[in-house]
Protein backbone atom coordinates (compact mmCIF):
# COMPACT_ATOMS: atom_id res chain seq x y z
CA UNK A 1 0.00 0.00 0.00
CA UNK A 2 0.94 3.70 -0.54
CA UNK A 3 2.59 5.39 2.17
CA UNK A 4 0.83 7.92 3.98
CA UNK A 5 1.93 11.49 4.94
CA UNK A 6 5.53 11.88 4.06
CA UNK A 7 6.49 8.05 3.46
CA UNK A 8 7.42 8.02 6.88
CA UNK A 9 4.57 5.59 8.04
CA UNK A 10 3.10 2.04 6.93
CA UNK A 11 0.70 -0.48 6.95
CA UNK A 12 1.97 -4.03 8.17
CA UNK A 13 0.63 -6.98 10.30
CA UNK A 14 0.57 -6.24 13.79
CA UNK A 15 1.52 -9.54 15.81
CA UNK A 16 -1.91 -11.05 17.44
CA UNK A 17 -4.19 -7.39 16.37
CA UNK A 18 -4.48 -7.78 12.77
CA UNK A 19 -2.98 -4.85 11.07
CA UNK A 20 -2.16 -1.80 11.96
CA UNK A 21 0.19 1.46 11.28
CA UNK A 22 4.11 1.50 11.64
CA UNK A 23 6.73 4.34 11.79
CA UNK A 24 9.84 4.26 9.00
CA UNK A 25 11.15 7.31 10.86
CA UNK A 26 11.28 9.12 14.06
CA UNK A 27 8.34 11.26 15.15
CA UNK A 28 9.35 13.91 18.05
CA UNK A 29 6.14 15.02 20.46
CA UNK A 30 3.78 17.25 18.80
CA UNK A 31 4.72 15.92 15.06
CA UNK A 32 2.60 15.96 12.61
CA UNK A 33 2.42 12.02 11.63
CA UNK A 34 -0.46 12.53 9.28
CA UNK A 35 -3.79 14.46 8.25
CA UNK A 36 -7.24 12.78 7.13
CA UNK A 37 -10.07 14.37 5.21
CA UNK A 38 -13.21 12.42 6.12
CA UNK A 39 -14.52 9.98 3.57
CA UNK A 40 -18.20 11.45 4.68
CA UNK A 41 -18.94 13.50 7.75
CA UNK A 42 -22.60 14.75 9.06
CA UNK A 43 -22.71 17.28 11.57
CA UNK A 44 -24.91 16.73 14.48
CA UNK A 45 -28.78 18.13 14.53
CA UNK A 46 -27.65 20.16 17.91
CA UNK A 47 -25.29 22.27 16.06
CA UNK A 48 -27.05 23.03 13.36
CA UNK A 49 -26.56 26.69 12.71
CA UNK A 50 -23.49 26.88 14.51
CA UNK A 51 -21.61 25.44 12.16
CA UNK A 52 -21.21 24.94 8.43
CA UNK A 53 -22.67 21.52 7.11
CA UNK A 54 -20.33 21.25 5.09
CA UNK A 55 -16.46 22.56 6.21
CA UNK A 56 -17.83 22.24 9.81
CA UNK A 57 -16.79 26.00 10.61
CA UNK A 58 -17.75 27.58 13.81
CA UNK A 59 -19.16 31.10 13.21
CA UNK A 60 -21.82 33.87 13.10
CA UNK A 61 -24.13 34.87 10.55
CA UNK A 62 -24.44 31.04 8.01
CA UNK A 63 -26.62 31.25 5.41
CA UNK A 64 -29.78 28.63 5.81
CA UNK A 65 -30.78 26.54 2.95
CA UNK A 66 -33.56 27.77 1.18
CA UNK A 67 -35.02 24.60 0.62
CA UNK A 68 -35.32 23.17 4.37
CA UNK A 69 -34.18 25.98 6.36
CA UNK A 70 -32.54 23.57 8.30
CA UNK A 71 -29.00 23.73 7.10
CA UNK A 72 -26.50 26.55 7.55
CA UNK A 73 -23.67 27.13 5.41
CA UNK A 74 -20.50 29.68 5.38
CA UNK A 75 -21.56 30.65 1.49
CA UNK A 76 -22.69 29.07 -1.80
CA UNK A 77 -18.87 27.11 -2.21
CA UNK A 78 -19.51 24.96 0.52
CA UNK A 79 -23.51 24.92 -0.18
CA UNK A 80 -22.52 23.38 -3.48
CA UNK A 81 -19.70 20.91 -2.42
CA UNK A 82 -22.42 19.71 0.20
CA UNK A 83 -25.66 19.17 -2.12
CA UNK A 84 -24.58 15.64 -2.89
CA UNK A 85 -25.31 15.27 0.24
CA UNK A 86 -27.35 17.61 1.71
CA UNK A 87 -29.79 16.44 -1.18
CA UNK A 88 -30.33 12.77 1.03
CA UNK A 89 -32.23 14.70 3.57
CA UNK A 90 -33.57 18.15 2.10
CA UNK A 91 -36.60 17.45 1.27
CA UNK A 92 -36.92 14.30 3.19
CA UNK A 93 -36.79 16.85 6.73
CA UNK A 94 -39.74 19.28 4.83
CA UNK A 95 -41.84 15.61 4.51
CA UNK A 96 -41.32 14.26 7.58
CA UNK A 97 -41.36 17.26 9.60
CA UNK A 98 -41.04 16.72 13.40
CA UNK A 99 -41.01 13.47 12.53
CA UNK A 100 -37.42 13.04 10.99
CA UNK A 101 -34.99 11.58 12.79
CA UNK A 102 -32.83 9.03 11.59
CA UNK A 103 -29.53 8.47 14.16
CA UNK A 104 -26.69 9.79 13.33
CA UNK A 105 -24.96 6.58 12.59
CA UNK A 106 -27.99 6.21 9.76
CA UNK A 107 -26.94 9.49 8.74
CA UNK A 108 -23.42 9.06 7.64
CA UNK A 109 -24.16 5.54 6.45
CA UNK A 110 -26.82 7.05 3.96
CA UNK A 111 -23.84 9.32 3.14
CA UNK A 112 -21.36 6.42 2.84
CA UNK A 113 -23.98 4.83 0.34
CA UNK A 114 -24.03 8.28 -1.88
CA UNK A 115 -20.48 8.50 -1.81
CA UNK A 116 -19.77 5.06 -2.69
CA UNK A 117 -21.76 5.13 -5.80
CA UNK A 118 -20.17 8.54 -7.15
CA UNK A 119 -16.93 8.02 -6.21
CA UNK A 120 -15.29 4.71 -7.67
CA UNK A 121 -11.48 4.89 -7.02
CA UNK A 122 -9.29 5.22 -4.05
CA UNK A 123 -10.29 8.53 -2.34
CA UNK A 124 -7.46 11.45 -0.61
CA UNK A 125 -8.93 9.56 2.94
CA UNK A 126 -8.04 6.05 1.69
CA UNK A 127 -3.89 6.20 1.29
CA UNK A 128 -3.81 2.96 3.33
CA UNK A 129 -7.04 1.51 4.20
CA UNK A 130 -10.39 0.97 2.33
CA UNK A 131 -13.82 1.59 3.38
CA UNK A 132 -14.31 -1.91 1.75
CA UNK A 133 -11.81 -3.38 4.12
CA UNK A 134 -13.08 -2.32 6.85
CA UNK A 135 -13.82 -5.14 9.52
CA UNK A 136 -17.18 -5.64 10.47
CA UNK A 137 -17.35 -8.35 13.46
CA UNK A 138 -20.31 -9.59 12.38
CA UNK A 139 -19.41 -13.19 13.31
CA UNK A 140 -19.12 -11.32 17.50
CA UNK A 141 -22.53 -9.82 17.20
CA UNK A 142 -25.04 -10.69 19.70
CA UNK A 143 -28.76 -10.82 18.88
CA UNK A 144 -29.26 -7.42 20.80
CA UNK A 145 -26.65 -6.09 18.50
CA UNK A 146 -28.67 -7.32 15.49
CA UNK A 147 -31.49 -6.21 16.58
CA UNK A 148 -30.35 -2.42 16.46
CA UNK A 149 -28.89 -2.90 12.91
CA UNK A 150 -31.72 -4.01 11.73
CA UNK A 151 -33.77 -1.10 13.18
CA UNK A 152 -30.84 1.22 11.68
CA UNK A 153 -31.89 -0.23 8.21
CA UNK A 154 -35.52 0.29 8.57
CA UNK A 155 -34.71 3.92 9.24
CA UNK A 156 -32.75 4.04 6.54
CA UNK A 157 -34.63 2.84 4.30
CA UNK A 158 -37.71 5.06 5.90
CA UNK A 159 -36.15 8.37 5.75
CA UNK A 160 -33.60 8.11 2.77
CA UNK A 161 -35.86 5.89 0.10
CA UNK A 162 -35.89 8.71 -2.56
CA UNK A 163 -32.43 9.32 -3.58
CA UNK A 164 -30.24 6.02 -2.52
CA UNK A 165 -30.23 2.38 -4.40
CA UNK A 166 -29.93 0.18 -1.88
CA UNK A 167 -27.82 -2.86 -1.93
CA UNK A 168 -29.32 -6.23 -0.28
CA UNK A 169 -29.91 -6.79 4.00
CA UNK A 170 -26.96 -8.65 4.42
CA UNK A 171 -25.09 -5.91 2.77
CA UNK A 172 -26.53 -3.29 4.91
CA UNK A 173 -25.60 -5.63 8.04
CA UNK A 174 -21.89 -5.50 7.03
CA UNK A 175 -21.97 -1.66 6.33
CA UNK A 176 -23.99 -0.60 9.87
CA UNK A 177 -21.18 -3.33 11.49
CA UNK A 178 -18.43 -1.60 9.79
CA UNK A 179 -19.55 1.98 10.81
CA UNK A 180 -20.00 1.03 13.68
CA UNK A 181 -16.49 -0.22 14.68
CA UNK A 182 -14.91 2.30 12.33
CA UNK A 183 -16.73 5.82 12.66
CA UNK A 184 -15.22 8.53 14.41
CA UNK A 185 -17.18 11.55 16.40
CA UNK A 186 -16.04 14.81 15.83
CA UNK A 187 -15.82 16.61 19.30
CA UNK A 188 -14.78 20.32 19.57
CA UNK A 189 -12.31 22.14 21.54
CA UNK A 190 -14.46 21.38 25.07
CA UNK A 191 -15.45 17.99 23.84
CA UNK A 192 -18.67 18.89 22.66
CA UNK A 193 -20.26 16.27 20.44
CA UNK A 194 -20.07 18.19 16.67
CA UNK A 195 -20.79 15.09 14.28
CA UNK A 196 -19.76 11.56 13.00
CA UNK A 197 -17.11 10.63 10.00
CA UNK A 198 -15.42 7.81 8.84
CA UNK A 199 -11.60 8.19 8.36
CA UNK A 200 -10.20 5.20 6.85
CA UNK A 201 -6.64 5.82 7.68
CA UNK A 202 -7.12 7.00 11.04
CA UNK A 203 -8.95 3.82 11.77
CA UNK A 204 -6.24 1.60 10.35
CA UNK A 205 -4.59 2.44 13.86
CA UNK A 206 -4.62 0.50 16.98
CA UNK A 207 -5.87 0.75 20.68
CA UNK A 208 -3.61 1.16 23.83
CA UNK A 209 -4.60 2.73 26.59
CA UNK A 210 -1.04 4.04 26.83
CA UNK A 211 -1.01 5.92 23.29
CA UNK A 212 1.57 7.31 21.48
CA UNK A 213 -0.41 9.57 18.92
CA UNK A 214 -3.89 12.06 19.52
CA UNK A 215 -6.18 12.55 17.18
CA UNK A 216 -7.89 16.27 16.41
CA UNK A 217 -9.91 17.57 14.44
CA UNK A 218 -9.42 20.76 11.91
CA UNK A 219 -12.73 21.19 10.66
CA UNK A 220 -13.61 17.77 8.71
CA UNK A 221 -9.84 17.09 8.88
CA UNK A 222 -8.50 14.25 11.42
CA UNK A 223 -4.95 15.37 12.28
CA UNK A 224 -2.80 12.88 14.01
CA UNK A 225 -0.13 14.43 16.34
CA UNK A 226 3.07 12.46 18.19
CA UNK A 227 2.22 12.56 22.16
CA UNK A 228 5.10 10.30 22.89
CA UNK A 229 8.53 10.07 21.46
CA UNK A 230 7.97 7.90 18.27
CA UNK A 231 11.09 5.62 17.28
CA UNK A 232 11.42 3.75 13.61
CA UNK A 233 9.56 0.36 13.82
CA UNK A 234 7.18 1.60 16.60
CA UNK A 235 3.67 0.72 15.76
CA UNK A 236 1.34 4.10 16.17
CA UNK A 237 -1.10 3.69 18.71
CA UNK A 238 -4.35 5.63 19.26
CA UNK A 239 -7.07 5.47 22.29
CA UNK A 240 -10.62 4.64 21.33
CA UNK A 241 -12.16 4.91 24.28
CA UNK A 242 -12.06 7.61 27.40
CA UNK A 243 -8.57 6.51 29.45
CA UNK A 244 -10.34 7.91 33.11
CA UNK A 245 -11.25 4.27 34.00
CA UNK A 246 -9.54 1.21 35.76
CA UNK A 247 -8.76 -1.66 33.65
CA UNK A 248 -11.42 -3.70 34.08
CA UNK A 249 -13.86 -1.26 32.79
CA UNK A 250 -11.81 -0.05 29.84
CA UNK A 251 -11.84 -3.62 28.58
CA UNK A 252 -15.83 -4.02 29.39
CA UNK A 253 -16.19 -1.25 27.13
CA UNK A 254 -13.80 -2.41 24.74
CA UNK A 255 -14.92 -5.68 24.49
CA UNK A 256 -18.38 -4.97 24.16
CA UNK A 257 -17.57 -1.59 21.38
CA UNK A 258 -14.68 -2.82 19.50
CA UNK A 259 -14.57 -6.62 20.16
CA UNK A 260 -10.96 -7.29 22.03
CA UNK A 261 -9.16 -6.96 24.94
CA UNK A 262 -6.24 -4.91 25.34
CA UNK A 263 -3.09 -5.86 25.72
CA UNK A 264 -1.13 -2.81 26.77
CA UNK A 265 1.40 -2.05 29.18
CA UNK A 266 -1.58 0.12 31.43
CA UNK A 267 -3.88 -3.41 30.98
CA UNK A 268 -0.99 -5.40 32.17
CA UNK A 269 0.52 -3.57 34.88
CA UNK A 270 -2.97 -2.23 36.43
CA UNK A 271 -0.57 0.45 37.46
CA UNK A 272 -3.20 3.70 38.16
CA UNK A 273 -6.35 1.24 39.01
CA UNK A 274 -5.52 1.58 43.16
CA UNK A 275 -5.26 5.52 42.38
CA UNK A 276 -8.90 5.51 40.38
CA UNK A 277 -10.36 3.35 42.77
CA UNK A 278 -9.14 5.64 45.72
CA UNK A 279 -10.54 5.13 49.28
CA UNK A 280 -11.73 7.58 51.38
CA UNK A 281 -9.43 8.06 54.18
CA UNK A 282 -11.08 6.97 57.65
CA UNK A 283 -10.43 5.98 60.90
CA UNK A 284 -10.84 2.28 59.54
CA UNK A 285 -10.85 1.09 55.91
CA UNK A 286 -14.15 0.02 54.97
CA UNK A 287 -14.50 -3.83 54.37
CA UNK A 288 -13.51 -5.33 50.89
CA UNK A 289 -16.96 -6.55 50.28
CA UNK A 290 -18.62 -2.78 50.71
CA UNK A 291 -16.31 -1.32 48.01
CA UNK A 292 -16.85 -3.88 45.90
CA UNK A 293 -20.79 -3.20 46.39
CA UNK A 294 -19.59 0.60 45.56
CA UNK A 295 -18.36 -0.42 42.72
CA UNK A 296 -20.98 -2.21 41.24
CA UNK A 297 -23.05 0.39 42.65
CA UNK A 298 -21.15 3.73 40.76
CA UNK A 299 -21.33 1.13 37.34
CA UNK A 300 -24.89 0.93 37.95
CA UNK A 301 -25.54 4.41 38.09
CA UNK A 302 -23.35 5.84 35.44
CA UNK A 303 -25.47 3.80 33.51
CA UNK A 304 -28.54 4.88 34.73
CA UNK A 305 -27.71 8.10 34.09
CA UNK A 306 -25.99 7.83 30.37
CA UNK A 307 -29.87 6.46 29.62
CA UNK A 308 -31.26 9.34 32.00
CA UNK A 309 -29.84 11.66 29.61
CA UNK A 310 -31.59 10.39 26.59
CA UNK A 311 -35.05 10.68 27.66
CA UNK A 312 -34.71 14.34 28.62
CA UNK A 313 -35.08 14.30 31.73
CA UNK A 314 -35.43 17.97 33.78
CA UNK A 315 -31.85 19.34 34.23
CA UNK A 316 -32.69 19.77 38.29
CA UNK A 317 -33.77 15.87 38.51
CA UNK A 318 -30.52 15.04 36.63
CA UNK A 319 -28.80 16.96 38.81
CA UNK A 320 -30.24 15.50 42.15
CA UNK A 321 -28.51 12.26 40.94
CA UNK A 322 -25.50 13.44 40.88
CA UNK A 323 -25.82 14.92 44.03
CA UNK A 324 -27.47 12.05 45.68
CA UNK A 325 -24.69 9.06 43.74
CA UNK A 326 -21.87 11.42 45.07
CA UNK A 327 -23.00 11.36 48.70
CA UNK A 328 -23.44 8.10 48.74
CA UNK A 329 -20.03 6.52 46.96
CA UNK A 330 -18.88 9.59 48.90
CA UNK A 331 -19.25 7.42 51.92
CA UNK A 332 -16.37 4.69 50.52
CA UNK A 333 -14.69 6.40 48.29
CA UNK A 334 -12.56 9.23 47.53
CA UNK A 335 -13.16 12.69 45.76
CA UNK A 336 -10.29 11.68 43.49
CA UNK A 337 -11.97 8.03 42.73
CA UNK A 338 -12.50 8.14 39.05
CA UNK A 339 -16.36 7.23 39.87
CA UNK A 340 -16.79 10.13 41.82
CA UNK A 341 -15.18 12.12 39.19
CA UNK A 342 -17.03 10.80 36.07
CA UNK A 343 -20.08 11.94 38.56
CA UNK A 344 -18.93 15.65 39.24
CA UNK A 345 -17.87 15.71 35.81
CA UNK A 346 -21.86 15.15 34.66
CA UNK A 347 -23.08 17.66 37.31
CA UNK A 348 -20.62 20.25 36.19
CA UNK A 349 -22.23 19.46 32.40
CA UNK A 350 -25.79 20.09 33.67
CA UNK A 351 -24.39 23.35 35.93
CA UNK A 352 -22.93 24.56 32.16
CA UNK A 353 -26.20 23.85 30.57
CA UNK A 354 -27.97 25.65 32.94
CA UNK A 355 -25.16 28.54 32.89
CA UNK A 356 -24.90 28.25 36.83
CA UNK A 357 -21.53 29.30 36.40
CA UNK A 358 -20.45 29.05 39.66
CA UNK A 359 -21.72 25.61 40.48
CA UNK A 360 -19.85 24.56 37.21
CA UNK A 361 -16.59 26.47 38.45
CA UNK A 362 -17.49 24.38 41.84
CA UNK A 363 -16.97 20.92 40.36
CA UNK A 364 -14.24 21.74 37.38
CA UNK A 365 -12.34 23.17 40.31
CA UNK A 366 -12.39 19.21 42.03
CA UNK A 367 -11.63 17.46 39.12
CA UNK A 368 -9.04 18.97 37.45
CA UNK A 369 -6.40 17.97 39.66
CA UNK A 370 -6.84 13.94 40.09
CA UNK A 371 -8.10 14.14 35.95
CA UNK A 372 -4.54 15.27 35.41
CA UNK A 373 -2.88 12.39 37.27
CA UNK A 374 -5.40 9.44 35.88
CA UNK A 375 -5.13 10.51 32.34
CA UNK A 376 -1.73 10.00 30.37
CA UNK A 377 0.22 13.68 30.03
CA UNK A 378 -1.03 14.79 26.99
CA UNK A 379 -5.03 14.36 27.10
CA UNK A 380 -7.87 15.83 25.19
CA UNK A 381 -9.81 15.36 28.89
CA UNK A 382 -7.24 17.17 30.90
CA UNK A 383 -7.02 20.13 27.89
CA UNK A 384 -10.65 20.50 27.76
CA UNK A 385 -11.35 20.66 31.51
CA UNK A 386 -8.65 23.66 32.07
CA UNK A 387 -10.18 25.34 28.80
CA UNK A 388 -13.69 25.34 30.52
CA UNK A 389 -12.44 26.58 33.49
CA UNK A 390 -10.43 28.95 32.43
CA UNK A 391 -13.55 30.65 30.56
CA UNK A 392 -15.61 29.88 33.53
CA UNK A 393 -12.74 32.38 35.76
CA UNK A 394 -12.48 34.77 33.02
CA UNK A 395 -16.62 34.91 32.72
CA UNK A 396 -17.10 35.42 36.81
CA UNK A 397 -14.12 38.23 36.46
CA UNK A 398 -11.31 35.88 37.66
CA UNK A 399 -8.60 36.91 35.45
CA UNK A 400 -5.50 35.30 37.40
CA UNK A 401 -6.76 32.36 37.65
CA UNK A 402 -8.52 32.64 34.06
CA UNK A 403 -4.83 32.51 32.28
CA UNK A 404 -3.26 29.99 34.73
CA UNK A 405 -5.73 27.78 33.57
CA UNK A 406 -6.07 28.19 30.14
CA UNK A 407 -1.86 28.53 29.60
CA UNK A 408 -2.59 25.22 31.07
CA UNK A 409 -5.02 24.34 28.73
CA UNK A 410 -2.66 25.45 25.72
CA UNK A 411 0.23 23.77 26.72
CA UNK A 412 -1.49 20.56 25.97
CA UNK A 413 -3.48 21.57 22.84
CA UNK A 414 -0.11 22.63 21.40
CA UNK A 415 1.05 19.22 21.00
CA UNK A 416 -2.24 17.26 20.35
CA UNK A 417 -3.70 19.96 17.82
CA UNK A 418 -1.02 21.84 16.90
CA UNK A 419 0.74 25.10 17.64
CA UNK A 420 -1.60 27.43 14.40
CA UNK A 421 -4.83 25.32 14.97
CA UNK A 422 -7.72 27.50 14.97
CA UNK A 423 -9.10 26.64 18.26
CA UNK A 424 -5.28 27.41 19.62
CA UNK A 425 -5.20 31.15 18.33
CA UNK A 426 -8.80 31.20 19.51
CA UNK A 427 -7.65 30.99 22.79
CA UNK A 428 -4.66 32.84 22.74
CA UNK A 429 -6.92 35.62 21.75
CA UNK A 430 -9.19 34.69 24.42
CA UNK A 431 -5.72 35.79 26.76
CA UNK A 432 -4.96 38.86 25.44
CA UNK A 433 -9.18 40.23 24.86
CA UNK A 434 -9.50 40.19 28.95
ZN1 LIG B 1 -18.29 25.98 5.17
ZN1 LIG C 1 -31.98 21.86 2.59
ZN1 LIG D 1 -4.84 -1.19 27.53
Amino acid sequence: PVAAGDGGLERFQSQGKGRGLRARRRFAVGELLFSCPAFTCVLTVNERGNHCECCFARKEGLSRCGRCKQAFYCNVECQKQDWPLHKLECSAMCVFGQNWNPSETVRLTARILAKQKTHLGRTESEKLLLVKEFESHLDKLDNEKKELIQNDISALHHFYSKHIEYPDNAALVVLFGQVNCNGFTIEDEELSHLGSAIFPDVALMNHSCCPNVIVTYKGTVAEVRAVQEIQPGDEIFTSYIDLLYPTEDRNDRLKDSYFFTCDCRECITKEKDKDKLEIRKLNEPPPAEDVRDMIKYARNVIEEFRRAKHYKYILCELLEVCELSLDKMGSVFADSNVYMLHMMYQAMGVCLYMQDWEGALRYGQKIIKPYSKHYPLYSLNVASMWLKLGRLYMGLENRSAGVKALKKAIAIMEIAHGKDHPYVIEIKKELEAH
